[in-house]
């Protein structure tokens, strides 16, 4: 990003990330999360998997890392954990749209991880108080290079992944979201105007569990590709 004279303290612009075949990147404006999307992982974290309406928290753009690290190990938790999640990346504005239209919003997919300090979301569900430092913190969201829906189509199904140190942690299937992608969409876009750069994670399959000092991770989607992150 150049050098700018206009601000009145250093700005080190948008974060982006990479788009396969291509050497212009996306620039992130928002990270928007769904909880709770995947039936196991909602009965694993305690919760009827009803289908009540998707809800919804947001992490800071810059959380993004596309480098695969080494990682720092984040401040005050001794749970940190992981949640591997399919990424949409929006490319058009998108107010109150139903879950038809939603389809043209998308841009295109990546694999992004929904590092999650766990300990500091149980106590702040516990007192009723924001998740806000439990999911939004730095470095919170790793993401892979995004795959255009030109190249892979609108994806409906296929292989979300996620192994540690070469073990199995987490393995779903797109298919078994309680809430389609484009419905998810559809819910979010009532309550704020989706815009190009927005990204929604879509919430994780079962499995999520503690990462270490020193762990590997390898997260895949079908369609989509492979993300790689090591911690120190
Ligand atoms: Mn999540």
């Amino acid at each position: 990003m150049a050098r700018d004279t206009k601000f009145v303290v250093p700005f080190s612009g948008v974060p982006e990330i990479p788009v396969l075949g291509e050497e212009r990147t996306f620039p992130v404006r928002r990270i928007w999360c769904v909880g709770r999307n995947y039936a196991a992982h909602a009965r694993e974290m305690g919760h009827d998997p009803q289908r009540e309406l998707p809800f919804f928290f947001a992490k800071p753009a810059d959380a993004v890392v596309t480098t695969g690290g080494p990682l720092n190990y984040p401040p005050e938790t001794s749970d940190l954990h992981h949640e591997v999640e399919l990424a949409v990346a929006i490319g058009r504005r998108g107010l109150n749209v139903d879950p038809e239209a939603a389809k043209s919003l998308i841009y295109g997919y990546a694999i992004a991880l929904d590092m999650t300090r766990r300990d500091i979301q149980a106590e702040a569900k516990k007192a009723s108080r924001p998740w806000a430092l439990a999911k939004g913190f730095d470095q919170s969201c790793p993401i892979s290079p995004i795959q255009p829906v030109s190249k892979c189509g609108l994806l409906s199904s296929g292989a979300i992944h996620l192994d540690v140190n070469g073990q199995v942690r987490q393995h779903g299937d797109l298919s078994e979201m309680v809430w389609s992608v484009e419905e998810c969409l559809s819910v979010l876009s009532r309550f704020v105007e989706l815009m190009p750069g927005d990204i929604l994670l879509t919430g994780t399959p079962a499995g999520v569990a503690a990462v270490g000092p020193g762990d590997k991770l390898r997260a895949s989607v079908d369609e989509v590709g492979e993300l790689r992150v090591q911690y120190k």
